[in-house]
């Protein structure tokens, strides 16, 4: 249903027939985290995320995983190769030859 106070007129999965039934009746505003994120709306209580009701949970664990502003740099961890496996592996491509 769509939202009547906070983000009025758009399409809400949290708000039924007794209002907003997200916990304390109301989405919240921004972490400082968001700032720069394209998901920042403003709203009847002031700058809200578009994607999640509480933002200051979302960055509780690390990175918003909604977030548009922040890349997230995966390196890949040195891989530990077991020596017996690779020795077997590489004696088994030379008899291939
Ligand atoms: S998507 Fe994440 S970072 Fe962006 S406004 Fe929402 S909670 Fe904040």
């Amino acid at each position: 249903m769509k939202c009547q106070t906070v983000l009025a007129g758009t399409e809400c999965t949290f708000w039924g027939k007794q209002g907003c039934i997200f916990p304390e009746g109301s989405c919240q505003t921004i972490a400082e985290n968001c700032e720069g994120c394209d998901r920042v709306v403003t709203g009847s209580i002031g700058q809200v995320c578009s994607a999640y009701p509480a933002p200051v949970k979302k960055w509780i664990g690390g990175i918003c995983n909604f977030a548009s502003h922040v890349k997230v740099d995966f390196s890949i961890a040195e891989l530990k190769v077991n020596p017996l496996k690779a020795s077997k592996k590489a004696a088994g491509a030379k008899k291939k030859k």
